[in-house]
């Protein structure tokens, strides 16, 4: 297994560890180094804020790899290990070991860090955020019952550790800047049937929260907004967001604008250099226009498209975008991503525990909510991707099936 060419992986998380599988099972033959600096080997991050804070789930539940696969693929791994700098000229990336690695292709994934908040207070031992594993097992022996944690932030992982937290027995209050939760991702009707969910299970939802300022005692801490109102916490947890890890690639001299630019094949603008996960703002040829996702299924299809590329076989990225997330009993599922739409039509009622929320442009689904109805994901990602014509009132029927719908249109295809 060796023709001599180097390949190094920048990023030993979830795309990083699932290209460096891609490409063995691919019959890449090359030396392939897999660098990252958190201390664990590559794992999947979405059990970090569900079955591992609300069950005690090992945080590696999903690892990506064996032991085994990476002693005998020859994939040699640099754990704790940070890519200090990149020199894209002659090919070499500098380690904090003091290694020296020189590469003829690289494969920028890394990802991104949890956003910290540029207020009084926020950087304190008790204000934590969860990206990684170790985030995971330092935040959740300080989750027993009755202990009082204030999350910042009403995002899709801060609702989630809220939803785990409650569960858990904690008092939990979500401060939410904005006037709905999840806003620039949800529509009313599908944050509000949320925030209902979050309200049931006993967690305070508090939104137009402007914070001011972080105050810690001994024991105990204090979130207090400009109103005046403050919310004492044993545990503050931010959940605002992302940052991007993208300080080596722009130093280095990489095209970045919100992430490096790729095209639908993962390729930078610098030949032999690809990015791919969170950090690849790639060209999506199904959408026909650029974005960024953060996603559990983008790292594994990039991760799937850069192992193609690199062994010179057709692949592109293609594929609708889809995401999904678990709290309070809710399961719900995205299809599409950020588009304008013009129509709203509801298949079931919000005020059951099953529904979907479909968003029409021009009599076409361009993005779905499925609420507990994941079995439909097939028939309406077959229609969207399809840019099928719906009528919305047979849409709304409950009594036609989707996958009746999306038979129709396979059959007139
Ligand atoms: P990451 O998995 O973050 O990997 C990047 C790696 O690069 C990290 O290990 C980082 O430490 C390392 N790194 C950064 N800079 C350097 C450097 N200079 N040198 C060496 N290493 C470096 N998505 C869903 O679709 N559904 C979900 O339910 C869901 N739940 C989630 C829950 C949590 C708590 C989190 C954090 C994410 C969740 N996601 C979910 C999103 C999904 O996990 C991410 O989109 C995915 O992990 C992105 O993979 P990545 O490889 O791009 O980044």
């Amino acid at each position: 297994m060796a023709d001599g060419s180097q390949l190094a992986i920048i990023g030993a998380g979830h795309a990083g560890g699932r290209a460096a599988v891609a490409l063995r099972k691919k019959g890449y033959e090359g030396a392939i180094h897999l660098i990252g600096e958190e201390a664990d080997p590559p794992y999947e991050r979405p059990p970090l804020s569900k079955e591992a804070l609300a069950e005690g789930a090992d945080p590696l539940i999903n690892r990506i790899g064996s032991d085994d696969f990476y002693r005998d693929a020859a994939v040699e791994l640099h754990l704790g290990v940070h890519a200090e700098s990149l020199d894209l000229r002659a090919r070499r990336v500098a380690l904090s070991s003091g290694v020296e690695l020189s590469y003829d292709s690289l494969i920028l994934a890394t990802g991104c860090r949890a956003r910290r908040l540029p207020l009084p207070g926020a950087e304190h031992e008790r204000v934590l955020t969860l990206r990684s594993a170790e985030d995971c097992r330092r935040l959740r022996p300080l989750l027993h019952a009755g202990a009082r944690v204030v999350l910042i932030g009403g995002g899709f992982i801060g609702l989630e550790v809220a939803a785990s937290a409650a569960k858990l027995g904690c008092r939990v209050t979500v401060l939410e800047a904005r006037p709905l939760l999840l806003e620039r991702a949800l529509t009313a009707v599908v944050s509000s049937h949320l925030a209902a969910r979050h309200a049931a299970a006993g967690v305070e939802i508090v939104t137009d929260a402007a914070i001011a300022e972080i105050r810690h005692g001994a024991s105990e801490s204090e979130v207090c907004l400009a109103d005046g109102v403050s919310y004492p916490a044993e545990v503050v947890i931010l959940g605002v967001g992302a940052t991007l890890n993208d300080e080596l690639p722009r130093a280095a001299g990489l095209d970045c604008a919100d992430g490096v630019l790729v095209d639908g094949a993962c390729r930078s603008s610098i030949e032999n250099v690809y990015a791919i996960g969170d950090l690849a703002h790639h060209h999506n040829m199904l959408l026909g226009r650029r974005l960024r996702l953060e996603s559990w299924e983008n790292a594994e299809l990039q991760a799937e498209v850069v192992a193609s590329t690199i062994l010179g076989e057709e692949a592109a990225c293609n594929s609708l975008p889809w995401f999904w997330t678990d709290q309070q009993g809710v399961n719900l599922q995205l299809l599409g991503c950020g588009e304008s739409w013009d129509e709203e039509v509801l298949r079931g009622s919000p005020e059951d525990d099953a529904f979907c929320a479909f968003y029409l442009r021009n009599g076409r689904i361009v993005m779905a909510a499925l609420i507990n109805s994941g079995r439909e994901r097939r028939p309406v990602k077959q229609l969207m991707e399809a840019a099928a014509s719906v009528v919305p009132e047979t849409l709304a029927d409950e009594g036609q099936k989707l996958r009746d719908l999306a038979k129709d249109l396979a059959n007139k295809a």
